[in-house]
C-alpha cells in the first residue's frame, strides 16, 4: 500500500483509530435509519437430527441489507449493544421470527412442534425490558408452547447475580428453553450448568472443525456430550460441514447439529419450500419439558 502514490500515501499515515471511527459513525447512522424503517432480515438456518436429517427447528440469524450486500451480525451486533440499539433491534427479531415460525407450525402441524432458536446478546438479557419483549412475543405471536429456545452465551452466566436468576425462572414459567451457545468458548466454570436452569449447549463449531483428524477435540466433545447426557441437557453440534464430522458425532451419542453439510441459512420462502417437502417428517424434540429446577 505504501507503494500507490497519492491518496495511497495519504492512507498510509491515517492513524487506523480515525478510519475506525469514521466507519463506526457510518455504521450508526445506519443502525438509526435502519431501525426506524424496520430495514433488516432474518435467515433461518435448520437445527437437525444428525442422525438422518429430519428438521427439528430454526434458528433466526439477522442480516443487514445495505447497498453492498448483506453485512454480517458480527460487524453491528457490538455496535449495537454499545448504542443501546440491541433492544428495539432485538425485540424486532424475536417477533419477527415467532411470526414466521408459528406459520410455518401451523402450516406442518406435528409433534413436537418445530423450534425456534433466537440469539439474544448479554446486553439485551440484562436489560430490564427483556423480559416484557419475552412476553408480549410468548402471548401474542400464536408460537406453539414450548417452542421458544433463547441463545445466551457464557457471559451473561458469569455475572451470577440475582438479576440473571429472576430472568431465567420466569423465562422458564414461559415455557421459554435456554441455550447456552458457543459452549466451551467463554471463561465461566461448568458449574452454572448446575446453577442455572439450561436445556440445550450448542458446542461451538471450533470443537467441531477439526474432530475428524484430531483425537484431543473428539475427546473434548464427548467430554461434552457426556457431562450434557448426564445433566439432562441436549446437544447441538454447531458448523458441521462434511460428512465425516456427522458421523463421529453421531457415533458419540450428539443428537442433534447445524452446519453448512445439511442447510446454510435460508430466507424465510425457502425455509417454507424446505417444510413443505421434509415438513411432515417426525423428528426428536430438542427441548423436553423437565422439572422446574
Ligand atoms: P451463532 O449464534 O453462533 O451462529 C452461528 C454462525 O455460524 C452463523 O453466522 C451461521 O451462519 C454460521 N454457520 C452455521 N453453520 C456453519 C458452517 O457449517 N460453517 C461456517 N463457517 N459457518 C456456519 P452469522 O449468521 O454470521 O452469525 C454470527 C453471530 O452473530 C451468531 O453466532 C450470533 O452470535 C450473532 N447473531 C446472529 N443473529 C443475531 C441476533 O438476532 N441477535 C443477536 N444478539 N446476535 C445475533
Ligand atoms: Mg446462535
Ligand atoms: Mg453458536
Ligand atoms: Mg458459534
Amino acid at each position: 500500500a505504501a507503494k500507490t502514490a497519492g491518496k495511497g500515501q495519504w492512507q498510509r499515515f491515517r492513524p487506523d483509530l480515525h478510519v475506525g471511527m469514521v466507519e463506526r459513525h457510518e455504521l450508526q447512522a445506519g443502525l438509526d435509519n435502519a431501525i426506524s424503517e424496520e430495514a433488516f432480515a432474518l435467515r433461518y438456518q435448520p437445527i437437525v437430527e444428525i442422525n438422518g436429517a429430519a428438521v427439528t427447528g430454526f434458528e433466526a440469524l439477522i442480516r443487514w441489507p445495505r447497498r453492498r450486500g448483506l453485512v454480517p451480525p458480527d460487524q453491528f451486533i457490538s455496535l449495537a449493544e454499545e448504542t443501546g440499539h440491541i433492544m428495539p433491534l432485538g425485540a424486532w427479531v424475536l417477533e419477527r421470527a415467532a411470526s414466521d415460525v408459528a406459520r410455518w407450525q401451523r402450516e406442518h402441524p406435528r409433534t413436537p412442534p418445530l423450534c425456534l432458536n433466537v440469539n439474544v446478546s448479554a446486553r439485551q438479557f440484562i436489560d430490564p425490558g427483556f423480559i416484557e419483549d419475552v412476553q408480549r412475543v410468548v402471548d401474542t405471536s400464536g408460537l406453539a408452547s414450548g417452542s421458544l429456545v433463547l441463545e445466551i452465551t457464557e457471559s451473561v452466566l458469569m455475572r451470577r447475580d440475582e438479576q440473571i436468576r429472576t430472568a431465567m425462572r420466569t423465562l422458564k414459567r414461559l415455557g421459554v428453553s435456554i441455550a447456552i451457545d458457543d459452549f466451551g468458548t467463554g471463561f465461566s466454570s461448568l458449574s452454572y450448568l448446575r446453577e442455572f436452569p439450561i436445556d440445550v449447549l450448542k458446542v461451538d463449531k471450533s470443537f467441531i472443525d477439526d474432530i475428524v483428524t484430531d483425537g484431543q477435540q473428539v475427546a473434548l466433545v464427548e467430554g461434552i456430550v457426556r457431562i450434557a447426557d448426564i445433566l439432562g441437557l441436549q446437544v447441538i453440534a454447531e458448523g458441521i460441514e462434511n460428512a465425516g464430522q456427522r458421523d463421529l458425532l453421531g457415533a458419540m451419542g450428539c443428537r442433534f447439529g447445524q452446519g453448512y453439510l445439511f442447510a446454510r441459512p435460508m430466507t424465510a420462502d425457502e425455509a417454507q419450500r424446505l417444510l413443505s417437502v421434509t415438513g411432515d417428517r417426525r423428528a426428536s424434540p430438542l427441548v423436553t419439558r423437565r422439572a422446574e429446577r
